[in-house]
């Protein structure tokens, strides 16, 4: 058994030192990527389905990496998260999207920004909830500026940093998105229990809707129980006019997917959806 032991250590080491010095390099990089604005956001309608006009916009990341190109947060949130320096990019995911709001503010057109957070950022220190409401009140915007995602894991969390939190946005108008609705454990008592304002229900129960499909039943039940919580329902993911009728039958108050917009840079999304800004 010790003689295994030791051909497991020997057999690890190199393997483990390999992940660690590729997590240095992934770490590196993120560092100089925030350092150099290799980062930019790009922005996503969320259309009101009772008049098809916009609601607000999703607030989502991409990497401008100077020899890879365009890189999917896909590829790099993870990693972001593993290492901690997911806390950083928020910061900056949070200030760059305000600075977004302010303009368009500045340009006559009042949009909330929603942002994706990652519960590490909840957990962390680092991530000071009153330096961004400090950020908020030096551009003069209200906290209804800014709604937060948040995903189903975090709230069966529930710790007191992560409770606390929670309610700091609450008090300061920020808006809370529960994303994902579906995919995590099921938290529908969690739902009652913490003020959310909005639930995004997964891409994946849009994506098969059709008249007759299971989804179709799932889809109206989440949007029952939502309403009767009081809570406003987006879908993710639409693509085609039947899933958009299917829902405005079903009752969901808002849509997002490539049917309205894909996720655009600023410039792009302004010809979309204020023409009068366009030059
Ligand atoms: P998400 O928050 O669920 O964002 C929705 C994803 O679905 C986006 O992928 C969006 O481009 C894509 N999408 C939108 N409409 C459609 C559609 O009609 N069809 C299909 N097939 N896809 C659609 P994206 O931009 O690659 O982002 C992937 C994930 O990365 C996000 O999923 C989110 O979890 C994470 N993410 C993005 N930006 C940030 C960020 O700033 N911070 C953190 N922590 N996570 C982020
Ligand atoms: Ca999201
Ligand atoms: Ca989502
Ligand atoms: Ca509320």
């Amino acid at each position: 058994a010790k003689s295994q032991g030791r051909n497991n250590y020997h057999y690890f080491t190199p393997v483990m030192e390999m992940a660690a010095q590729k997590r240095r390099l992934l770490v590196n990089d993120l560092r100089i990527a925030l350092a150099e604005q290799q980062f930019c956001l790009y922005y996503q309608p969320i259309i009101d389905f009772s008049d098809g006009s916009l609601h607000k916009v999703e607030a989502l990341i991409r990497w401008n990496h100077p020899g890879h190109g365009l890189v999917s947060p896909k590829d790099f949130i993870l990693a972001a998260e593993d290492t901690g320096m997911i806390v950083d990019i928020g910061n900056w995911v949070f200030s760059e999207a305000i600075q977004q709001v302010a303009k368009w503010k500045a340009n006559g057109q009042s949009i909330q920004v929603s942002i994706n957070t990652s519960p590490v950022q909840f957990r962390s220190d680092d991530c000071d909830q009153d330096n961004w409401f400090a950020q908020l009140a030096a551009m003069r915007l209200d906290g209804s500026s800014v709604a937060v995602e948040i995903t189903e894991g975090l709230l069966m969390e529930a710790s007191t940093q992560v409770r606390d939190k929670l309610l700091g946005f609450r008090d300061a108008g920020v808006e809370v998105s529960l994303d994902d609705f579906g995919t995590g454990y099921s938290s529908l008592s969690y739902l009652k229990q913490f003020d959310i304002d909005y639930l995004k229900i997964d891409q994946s129960f849009v994506r098969n809707l059709d008249p007759s499909s299971s989804d179709l039943a799932l889809c109206e039940a989440i949007i029952v129980m939502a309403h009767k919580l009081g809570i406003k329902v987006i879908a993710e993911g639409v693509e085609t006019e039947q899933q958009k009728q299917l829902l405005i039958e079903a009752g969901c108050d808002f849509g997002q997917g490539y049917l309205f917009s894909k996720p655009v840079p600023a410039a792009r999304f302004e010809q979309l959806f204020n023409p009068t800004l366009v030059n």
